[in-house]
């Protein structure tokens, strides 16, 4: 519907007191300007049945004129919300009406069922926007909220932009199609190209840290200028799913890329470091941090359950994925019932301490698009007891010996699962090894304490009452100039990325442990081919301590030898193993008639597909620039 008719509509349905003054398009949001914001705020009734007739909710914001000036309306919200909730900011904007407000308990300032914030805006007419203060620093979390309001104004322009856009005339649907440009029948720089006789969108569009030459994915395959993308769609912040989205805007991509709001922050944190790691290695990256910004100035969050439309045939919705904090599955809905589609992303299917599984409902469903980087025979992972029974062992063994334990881990999501199995072992048992926190891994656990409703109860209530795990003081920050006196003294545990071993101070670690027998690496992640985890991990598989290897020290190729214990202990991974893919799959709900798999090296993704395919269900796991019809 165009935005006339539809202001015509929603004025006709409402009483004349309303007074509206303006119906505008902001991204997939209808949004009223009303010069009673009272009687909208007072008769829930009005706005349920605005949200029947345009099946979405309806956003109401005041008139400009009926607002109260800044200042005023700042001390009456200070009267409103208590003390201790700890405002620490007010950030008025006047583009779109809303007030935002940083504070440490959020609970606080929305009051029993939300009474403060109907004060607030009653009173002052800004309507509240809440951003809650993690418990540590997070300077990229810090960056994204004053971008967002310094370039307010831009921002509402480009939401317009984009409103006028989805909610323009769509041709009749006539086939739909998903062409793979980077992680199928591999990991790594995973990217989906979703099109329609209307649409085009990208599905994910990922960077494989791990490969020179196979690194981006084959954008410059597609027969369309950037411009002509209707928008980019993210399942997580992983960088082989967000890694190349600025790469996006710097070549001249200025639509929407729908998230949500973890995975914008923990991406910028990810993207930023990306950049800057290849820089010290005297690379050059593939993007600056202007194009960073530019991502946070087109991103557009979603919460888990928020239908929205992003394109006049396709509508997105997200649902937990339980792989990291924010992970989504996404499932998209084209036309009215032309065809709806489930993309994973990555998930689990399994218990993990942070997250519930993903979930196994959706409305409608007729192609399913699986993760497979656990597909293979053999990968099967063992209870989560044992595995943390074997972390605790191993760590104990070694630092009873006098050694170190080095653990790569992502920043984001090992990280903290593995921070949360030493908390608890360490509340409830003697415990005097420090755990050092090493990279970017204490400000991606303070972006976990912003988003505790993204975790389970259990730990969402801690960090509501101040008690949050990765707070514990266990865990200690240490930067670059420590780590030769870490990696020499022994008798601790180092949590470092990368992950994979590919680069950061993971790797500084690694040289300067390995030689030293009583030291030992342990692999609690997946290990991407081509990567010197993968290498490493290799070695300890087949018994090759003592081996030395090629390793590069200040450009020069030098041998290491690797004297240390190596340890690969599995369980811990946010990607379901290859039981949880299957019994996900069964359990998925309606049953898709056609399955994609993806997201897995060929000979995992070729065995999974080859377990799925029973009966007259199409199961396939296409090549890069394998076009699937999909109807
Ligand atoms: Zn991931
Ligand atoms: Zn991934």
């Amino acid at each position: 519907m165009e935005l006339s008719s539809l202001e015509a509509r929603i004025k006709e349905m409402l009483p004349k007191e309303a007074e509206i003054s303006k119906v505008s398009l902001e991204g997939s949001e209808i949004v009223v300007y009303s010069k009673n914001l009272d009687l909208l705020l007072e008769d829930e009734n009005l706005l349920r049945a605005l949200a029947a007739e345009f099946k979405k909710r309806i956003h109401v914001r005041a008139d400009p004129s009926t607002r109260m000036p800044a200042e005023k309306a700042k001390e009456i919200i200070l009267k409103l919300v208590p003390e201790e909730a700890e405002v620490s900011n007010i950030y008025f904007v006047p583009e779109n009406g809303k007030v935002y407000i940083e504070a440490r308990r959020l609970g606080l300032v929305i009051g029993k069922h939300g009474q403060t914030l109907k004060e607030i805006a009653s009173k002052t007419k800004w309507v509240p926007e809440l951003w809650r203060v993690p418990t540590g620093s997070s300077p990229a979390l810090t960056g994204v909220r004053h971008t967002l309001i310094k370039h307010a104004k831009e921002i509402q322009k480009f939401l317009k932009k984009t409103g006028e856009k989805v909610y323009s005339e769509a041709k009749p649907l006539q086939w739909s199609r998903l062409t793979p440009l980077g992680g199928a029948r591999e990991v790594g720089r995973s990217a989906f190209l979703l099109e329609t006789n209307n649409s085009k969108i990208l599905l994910d569009c990922g960077i494989n840290v791990a490969s020179r030459d196979r690194a981006y994915p084959m954008l410059d395959s597609i027969s369309f200028p950037l411009d002509e993308l209707d928008a980019v769609v993210i399942s997580h912040a992983h960088l082989d799913h967000i890694g190349f989205i600025p790469y996006l805007y710097k070549y001249g991509y200025d639509g929407p890329t729908y998230c949500t709001p973890p995975t914008r922050d923990l991406g910028v944190l990810l993207m930023m470091d990306y950049i800057e790691v290849l820089m010290r290695e005297g690379r050059d990256p593939p993007y600056g941090k202007d194009d960073i910004k530019e991502f946070v100035k087109h991103c557009i969050t979603k919460d888990y359950g928020e239908v929205t439309d992003i394109t006049p045939d396709m509508r997105i919705t997200f649902h937990n994925a339980g792989h990291i904090l924010g992970s989504a599955a996404v499932h998209i809905h084209i036309g009215q019932g032309f065809h709806n589609l489930l993309y994973t992303g990555d998930f689990k299917f399994g218990y993990t301490r942070l997250f519930d599984m993903i979930e196994t409902r959706y409305p409608r469903l007729e192609t399913l698009i699986m993760e497979s980087t656990y597909g293979g025979p053999q990968d099967i992972q063992p209870p989560r007891y044992t595995s943390e029974k074997m972390l605790i062992q191993t760590i104990l063994e070694t630092v009873d010996k006098g050694g170190s334990v080095l653990i790569p881990v992502f920043s984001i999501g090992r990280a903290q699962e593995i921070m949360l199995v030493l908390e608890e072992y360490a509340r409830n048992n003697e415990w005097d090894i420090p755990v050092y926190l090493d990279g970017m891994i204490k400000e991606a656990s303070a972006i976990h304490t912003a988003y505790p409703e993204y975790m389970k109860r259990a730990i969402q209530r801690r960090i509501l009452h101040d008690d949050s795990p990765f707070d514990s003081e266990i865990f200690i920050e240490v930067d670059k100039s420590k780590r030769d006196q870490i990696a020499e003294e022994g008798y601790s545990v180092i949590l470092a990325p990368s992950g994979m071993l590919t680069g950061g101070p993971s790797v500084e670690y690694f040289k300067k442990m390995a030689e030293n027998e009583k030291n030992t690496i342990i692999f609690v992640g997946y290990q991407s081919e081509g990567s010197l985890g993968r290498r490493v991990q290799t070695i300890g598989l087949t018994n090759g301590q003592g081996k030395e290897i090629p390793i590069n020290e200040d450009g020069k190729t030098v041998a290491l030898k690797i004297n240390m214990r190596i340890e690969t202990i599995e369980g811990f991974s946010g990607h379901a193993d290859r039981n949880q893919l299957i019994s996900f799959f069964k359990k998925v709900t309606p049953r898709p008639q056609k399955v994609l798999v993806v997201h897995g090296e060929e000979k995992k993704a070729l065995a999974l597909s080859r377990t799925l395919s029973r009966g007259r269900l199409e199961v396939d796991a296409p090549r890069i620039l394998d076009s699937v019809r999909l109807r």
